[in-house]
């Protein structure tokens, strides 16, 4: 089913396998000795716990070449599960940690779109996303580092540990995003409360809500994001495994659907979670939702994507002949 994905950290893409391959390549030591013993750390009991992990292995990452076969394996997962868009998440704070250089990292990503797109015919772009739990400084000069390369960027994003760090310390960065053109987005209710989602839309600008689940408890926030037509990028798989829900059928997905919330569905960080989009899509068609719905989901991915126009136009074509397909093999 053509699809777009909205929700997807390149960062969380990083396989076990490619880890220990790009550890080996650039002489970094990891803690853990093979691929089972590192496949034991896969347990979370919450999202800290995970990205622990999360940032431990990216030190893996050095080079250029590292980040396009990054992107090249995701890439080709993406195109087996129907994606034909996709708005990736790249944490640069970490990298400029770890001693990289900015516009390297670019390069290596951007490499890899563009491969991507040649060979899977994928388009799409990335989203610089700010780290919430480093210092608001930090954030502030990724951002000044990001001006001259906003021609290569499609939007700013918040993400990593939620509570404690509200969307308001980050005001000021987005304005400064705002004005070199990005389109903003935020983490938001994914752990922390529906207060977070009022303050990502009203001081963040944001055009879309990652996560957003949080969005239920409150009865007001859920209604304006069906007014103003903010979408969600539910991730099923994250949520499940970082312990936000114990059960997928505990997902609100329903009561957003019941009352105009227009919902996404993706992956996150699938190399952490159990699976890529095509996995998600099926953990929900396991607990019921039907094929007609899981199409709304798809239809509301590329409606609420960033493309341009006449590319939204072309992918939603794409996705009535399928559905078309699908009703006549039905017949
Ligand atoms: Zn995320």
């Amino acid at each position: 089913m053509p699809k777009a994905e909205l929700h997807l950290h390149i960062e969380g893409t990083l396989e076990p396998e490619l880890a220990l391959d790009l550890a080996r390549r650039n002489g970094v030591q990891l803690p853990w000795n093979g691929l089972d013993e590192l496949r034991a750390q896969y347990r979370f009991e919450n999202l800290q716990s995970f990205l622990n992990l999360y940032y431990q292995l990216m030190a893996v990452l050095r080079t250029a070449d590292d980040f396009r076969d990054l992107m090249l394996a995701y890439l080709e997962r993406a195109h087996a599960d129907g994606v034909r868009h996709a708005e990736i998440f790249f944490d640069p704070q970490v990298h400029l940690d770890n001693g990289l250089d900015f516009d390297m990292v670019m390069a290596g990503l951007l490499e890899g779109l563009a491969i991507g797109e040649e060979r899977y015919g994928i388009s799409g772009g990335l989203i610089l996303s700010i780290v919430r739990d480093k210092p608001v400084e930090s954030a502030r000069s990724m951002i000044d580092l990001a001006e001259h390369r906003a021609g290569d960027l499609i939007g700013v994003g918040l993400d990593s540990a939620e509570v404690g760090y509200p969307p308001s310390l980050f005001e000021e960065c987005f304005a400064h995003a705002r004005a070199m053109g990005l389109h903003c987005v935020a983490h938001a209710g994914e752990e922390g409360p529906a207060d977070y989602v009022t303050q990502a839309l009203d001081l963040l600008h944001a055009e879309r809500i990652d996560h957003g689940i949080h969005a239920i408890d409150s009865p007001e926030v859920t209604a304006r994001l069906a007014r103003e037509g903010i979408a969600l990028t539910v991730c099923p798989l994250s949520n499940r495994r970082l312990q936000v829900v114990d059960d997928l059928r505990e997902l609100p997905i329903r009561r957003f659907l019941d009352q105009g919330v227009a919902v996404t569905v993706n992956s996150d960080d699938p190399a952490y979670f159990g699976g890529y989009i095509g996995a998600n899509y099926q953990a929900l068609a396991d607990i019921g939702f039907g094929a007609d719905e899981l199409a709304g989901f798809a239809e509301n991915s590329i409606k609420h994507s960033f493309a341009a126009e006449e590319r939204k136009r072309q992918l939603l074509g794409q996705l009535a002949e399928w559905r078309n397909a699908v009703t006549k093999g039905i017949a």
